[in-house]
C-alpha cells in the first residue's frame, strides 16, 4: 500500500505570509491525512520546519547539489538540507532542466546525493509539447526516467513526479487518459527495473492540479498524489487538493 503524497512547489515564491499560509495549513491537517509536504525556497527551510514543527507538515527544499560541500558557489548540497530539519528534496524539475541546463545525469547525480542525505527524493520527468504531439511519447518520458533514475532507487528514498512541461503553470492538464496510460507505463517500466519492490515508488502527477481538476486526477490508481506549484501557494487552494487525496 503506498501513501499517498500531496507536495506544494512554492519556487522562487516565499516571505512572512507565505509562511503564515503554511501555519493555517499546518493546523488544518489531521494525522490521517495524506503525507504531506511544502517545497519552499532554501533560505525559508530553517523557517519552514520551525512553523510545522508537530504538525504532520514536512519540508522539503527544491534542488540540492551533488556534492556534499565544495567550491559550487550558491549552491546547496542535500546534508544542508537535511540538517535544517527537512525531509525531502525535488530534483530534475523542469525549470532547472531548463534555466540551469540540468542534464538527466545531473539530475541522477542529485538524485543519489539526495537519497544519501536520507532525503525524500522527488525526481521529476515530463515532456515538452512538441514531444507529447510526437510519435514516441512515452517512450520519450521513460527514457527520461531510466536516464535521471540512480539504482539504489526504493520506494522508501524515492518519489518520482510526471510532470508534463506544457501542464506546469498554464492551467491546461492532459486528459484522464492520458494521465492513467502515462503513470501505467511508469509503473510497468519501474517494476520491469527494479522488480516487484518497484510498487512501492510513489507516483505524483503534476501541472496545474487546482481545487477543480484533483478529485479527477487522483482516480488513476497509478496517481498516488500530486506535486503542485501555484495552488500550494495559500492554504484555502492546497487544502482541498489535500483533502480531494484523502478521499480517494
Ligand atoms: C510545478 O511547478 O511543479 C507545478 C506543477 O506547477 P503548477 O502546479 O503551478 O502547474
Amino acid at each position: 500500500m503506498r501513501r499517498k503524497l500531496a507536495a506544494g512547489n512554492w519556487k522562487m515564491n516565499g516571505d512572512a505570509a507565505l509562511l503564515g499560509e503554511l501555519a493555517t495549513l499546518a493546523g488544518q491537517q489531521a494525522d490521517t491525512a495524506p503525507e504531506i509536504l511544502i517545497c519552499p525556497p532554501h533560505p525559508l527551510l530553517a523557517h519552514a520546519v520551525s512553523v510545522t514543527d508537530g504538525s504532520p507538515v514536512g519540508i522539503g527544499g527544491q534542488d540540492c547539489h551533488a556534492a556534499r560541500t565544495g567550491a559550487h558557489t550558491g549552491d546547496v548540497s542535500a546534508p544542508m538540507i537535511a540538517a535544517t530539519g527537512a525531509q525531502a528534496v525535488i530534483v530534475g524539475h523542469s525549470e532547472r532542466r531548463a534555466e540551469h541546463h540540468e542534464t538527466s545525469e545531473i539530475v541522477r547525480a542529485k538524485a543519489t546525493a539526495a537519497m544519501a542525505a536520507g532525503l525524500t527524493t522527488i525526481l521529476c520527468i515530463g515532456e515538452s509539447e512538441e514531444e507529447r504531439l510526437g510519435n514516441d511519447t512515452l517512450k520519450h518520458i521513460a527514457d527520461l526516467m531510466h536516464a535521471s533514475l540512480p539504482d539504489a532507487a526504493t520506494g522508501d528514498t524515492l518519489v518520482i513526479a510526471y510532470e508534463p512541461i506544457w501542464a506546469i503553470g498554464t492551467g491546461r492538464v492532459p486528459t484522464l487518459d492520458q494521465i492513467v496510460e502515462t503513470h501505467d507505463m511508469l509503473r510497468d517500466e519501474l517494476v520491469g527495473r527494479f522488480g516487484p519492490d518497484a510498487m512501492t515508488i510513489r507516483l505524483l502527477y503534476g501541472g496545474s492540479v487546482k481545487p477543480t481538476n484533483a478529485a479527477e486526477i487522483f482516480t488513476a490508481d497509478n496517481v498516488d498524489g500530486a506535486l503542485v506549484g501555484g495552488a500550494s501557494l495559500k492554504a484555502a487552494d492546497f487544502q482541498p487538493i489535500i483533502a480531494a487525496l484523502a478521499a480517494s
